[in-house]
């Protein structure tokens, strides 16, 4: 998402560009890919920033493509399954369920959110403030300079003494513990979620990535795929070139890297100075965020009504802690967190010819990388196919319906998202979302050489398909600026 947002807003507004992806289709975390006659989302299920003003919104506007790409809201489509009862959104927002469901902590809900919402009114005005006022942030802005190094855990404990209802107000989409997580992204993703809701493009988020890729060849720039970066060439101080895996040598003012800096990093070629060293160093002090596993469905119908939710989320565990903390040991948990998300229940008028299915869940990468390792392809096959029958058995002790109606299955482990997009330990959400990785603390988007940029959910301002657009954009903003 974040290169291809870089490469359509900077061939937009008259730059040459060439985007070189080392996959053979763009997308990323976007991807999709088809077995027989389903077609399934690698990745990604929902995205905010489409309302008036939202920042994807504001991406599909400048560059041509506003009303070219549909969108179908979702948020009014999710389903909790706890361990003895369940609760939906279709009575209205994910606030409302929880206020209905926990009527005696009405009040509670309110102040927990009343805070996030504060401070994500904050984060918001942070962007539109000047130099001088955000040198001045506890004036302009008191919560976000406050609780800038506060996790979600405080704050919950203190106004919400429900540990079921705890759980659910202090379920993000991150892969660290509530104590760990930072205040400010989970306020910035509440705040976000309810001005602007959340929705699935209609055709999938293929379709999408497949319209920003189009749109920017349509601006001029040439994407190249199945030819990734292999060097960047520099004289010390500022990037003069790129080498490609084929080993065409590509001249360049500019270079934004939409992947790991520490990998950008290992590929400068020569003595980078002072700061090319300083980075390295700071690169290995990041954590990265935790991996998934992913089983992809082909199904002959979609469950029955009563279970054609487009995301349901099924707890095992209320214990996110325990969770997190152990698969950040590299084990498996015995009991998690499973989404089961069904696309084409997005639209309710869809009625869809080969309908899909997806079950994600946290998952470390140690064990299948020891597995391969160490006991060979075949072991870790074997490994791959226990897992995705016995998560599907998870899941459809509590969804019955799902189980008859599979007729094709494929999945995902941690090392099959590495290799696809690269991301290390195939990290779901590039960093973790953690205070010391927020905010000032996160990669710049302007990088250690002059001419060379990052953006990618590594980098500012967060992760997830609207925190890489907006990185992008700051990308593309800035090496704009500079080649003027
Ligand atoms: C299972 C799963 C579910 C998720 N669900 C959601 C969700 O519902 N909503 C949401 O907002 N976020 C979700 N996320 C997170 C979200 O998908 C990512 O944070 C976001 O898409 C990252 O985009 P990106 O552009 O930074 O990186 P990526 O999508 O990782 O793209 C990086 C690209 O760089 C390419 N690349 C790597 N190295 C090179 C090289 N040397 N040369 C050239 N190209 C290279 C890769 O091939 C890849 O195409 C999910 C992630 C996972 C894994």
């Amino acid at each position: 998402m974040a290169g291809l947002t870089a490469a359509v807003l900077l061939s937009a507004r008259g730059f040459r560009v060439l985007l070189a992806e080392t996959q053979t289709k763009v997308g990323g975390y976007l991807a999709d890919f088809h077995r027989g006659a389903w077609c399934f989302d690698a990745a990604a299920n929902f995205l905010g920033g489409l309302e008036p003003g939202g920042e994807v919104a504001i991406l599909l506007e400048e560059v041509g493509l506003a009303g070219r790409v549909s969108f179908v809201p979702v948020q009014a489509n999710f389903r909790i399954l706890l361990p003895d009862r369940q609760l939906d959104t279709r009575g209205g927002s994910y606030l409302e369920m929880l206020k209905a469901a926990f009527p005696e902590s009405r009040a509670a809900i309110e102040q927990f959110a009343g805070v996030l919402r504060q401070i994500g009114g904050e984060i918001e005005r942070f962007g539109r403030l000047r130099p001088w006022q955000r040198a001045l942030l506890p004036l302009f802005c008191p919560r976000l300079f406050r609780h800038g190094r506060a996790t979600v855990e405080p704050l919950a404990k203190q106004t919400v003494h429900d540990p079921v209802l705890r759980t659910l107000l202090t379920s993000f989409p991150a892969t660290a513990p509530p104590d760990e997580v930072s205040l400010l992204f989970a306020s910035a993703a509440l705040h976000k979620s309810e001005r602007g809701g959340l929705f699935y493009p209609a055709g999938g988020m293929g379709g999408l990535a497949r319209a920003l890729a189009d749109c920017a060849k349509s601006h001029g720039a040439e994407i190249l795929t199945g030819d990734g970066l292999e060097a960047v060439e520099h004289n010390g101080r500022r990037v003069r070139a790129v080498r490609l895996h084929s080993g065409e040598r590509v001249a360049a003012r500019a270079v934004i890297a939409a992947f790991n800096p520490a990998d950008v990093l290992a590929l400068l070629k020569g003595p980078g100075g002072a700061a090319v060293e300083a980075a390295r160093r700071r690169a290995a002090s990041f954590r990265y965020a935790a991996s998934a596993f992913v089983i992809y469905l082909g199904l002959k119908s979609l469950p029955e009504t009563p279970d054609n939710f487009f995301f349901t989320t099924l707890y095992e565990t209320i214990d996110l802690g325990s969770i997190y903390r152990t698969i950040a040991r590299g084990e498996i948990p015995d009991s998690s967190v499973l989404h089961l998300v069904l696309p084409d229940a997005a639209d309710a008028q869809y009625s869809a010819a080969a309908p899909v299915a997806k079950i994600i869940t946290p998952m470390p990468y140690a064990p299948f990388a020891r597995c391969r390792e160490h006991a060979g392809k075949e072991a870790y096959r074997r490994m791959k196919q226990e897992w995705t029958e016995r998560l599907v058995e998870r899941v459809s002790s509590r969804i019955p319906s799902l189980r008859s109606r599979i007729k094709v299955v494929a999945s995902a482990t941690p090392l099959t998202l590495e290799h696809w997009t690269g991301n290390r330990g195939g990290a779901m959400y590039g960093l973790e979302a953690t205070p010391s990785q927020m905010g000032p603390w996160r990669w710049p988007n302007r990088g250690v050489l002059e001419g060379l940029y990052f953006c990618g959910h590594y980098t500012r301002p967060a992760h997830g398909i609207v925190g890489a657009c907006c990185s992008g954009r700051f990308a593309a903003n800035h090496a704009a600026s500079d080649l003027k």
